[in-house]
């Protein structure tokens, strides 16, 4: 009688056992982590060595957490440590069935490691990016592969939330987005399917609302705490929008504001200048340390 794990492992993604995510950030190592609690082997590449040491530390801190909460067995987390391999070079996706690009949210970063990775993976590979804006149409374009380019938008945290939106380019292929989605359930995450548009849906409807928060700290409608407050108390949400800022990145956040701006050509999509001063002066949020609120040890005490 055939186990669940094998009529999973048996669906279009089967082929796939070792896979390679480029940027090791907040997402990346996030994503590292799943696939590599899910039995996948995991190649984790940033560009500096102590970038790669910092991911694979914040794992293991969460791995450890997770097992405290849930009672694991003591040698699980070395179990899944042991399946994530750390690197700097891109050469560590030439045996991988599937790499996940998930480095800044730049369009000249991601090109350049997209034109590296079509000439180093297997030509079957597929090729994802975790883009929250970038225009999986054009990574693809750049590729002798645009069949096999697709978007996985995993959300912040990767290991606790539950959707990826998987976002098809003007040329992906049916197969390759069944094997993502396969994949995806593989994770026990929900795949959700959305075709290639600034923003996809998530960021599309997310970003401007907090992007109209910055508007309103800045304009002097509320204080910070109160347009958060207004936000979970008066619409449910689990955090504030700031709060939510703080934990994309503020980086990050201008730049899919730039990209809705750009690709959809609307004023109303134009980034807060109090949003564009605070990237400026280094402030992405909890990253960082400092966003709109302060993750500082000194603030903490
Ligand atoms: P981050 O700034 O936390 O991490 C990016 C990582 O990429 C850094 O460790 C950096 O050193 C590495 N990097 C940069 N250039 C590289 C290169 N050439 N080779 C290897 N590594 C390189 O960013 P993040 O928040 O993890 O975002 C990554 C991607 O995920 C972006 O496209 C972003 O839009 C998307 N995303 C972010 C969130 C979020 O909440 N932060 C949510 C969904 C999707």
């Amino acid at each position: 009688m055939s186990t669940v794990t094998e009529a999973v492992a048996s669906g279009p993604s089967a082929a796939v056992k070792k896979i390679a995510v480029v940027g090791g950030g907040t997402m990346g190592n996030g994503i590292a982590q799943v696939f590599a609690s899910s039995g996948f082997d995991v190649q984790l590449v940033d560009q500096r060595q102590e970038f790669v040491d910092r991911a694979l530390g914040t794992i293991g801190r969460n791995l450890e957490r997770v097992a405290k909460k849930l009672n694991w067995e003591s040698d699980r987390v070395q179990a899944i440590l042991q399946r994530v391999r750390g690197g700097v070079s891109l050469e560590a996706a030439r045996d991988c069935q599937l790499v996940i690009e998930a480095v800044n949210e730049d369009l000249a970063v991601k090109r350049r490691i997209f034109e590296q990775l079509d000439a180093l993976a297997p030509a079957g590979a597929v090729l994802a990016s975790n883009t929250s804006s970038i225009s999986i149409t054009e990574l693809a374009a750049i590729t002798k592969r645009p069949d096999r380019v697709i978007g996985m938008h995993f959300m912040n945290p990767v290991p606790v939330m539950q959707l990826v939106e998987l976002i098809r380019g003007l040329a992906t292929s049916d197969a390759t987005y069944r094997l993502t989605e396969d994949l995806a359930k593989r994770l026990g995450k929900t795949p959700v399917e959305v075709n290639d548009y600034p923003g996809f849906v998530s960021n599309r409807i997310l970003m401007p609302m907090i992007n109209e928060a910055c508007y309103a700290l800045m304009e002097g409608v509320a204080s910070r705490d109160a347009i958060d407050t207004v936000m979970k108390l008066g619409m449910n949400h689990p955090m504030g929008p700031l709060a939510l800022a703080d934990l994309i990145g503020l980086d990050t956040c201008l730049s899919i504001m730039e990209v809705l701006h750009e690709g959809l050509g609307d004023s109303k999509y134009r980034p807060c200048p109090l949003l564009r001063k605070m990237v400026k002066a280094g402030y992405l949020g909890r990253k960082s340390g400092r966003g709109f609120y302060d993750y500082t040890e000194a603030a903490k005490a």
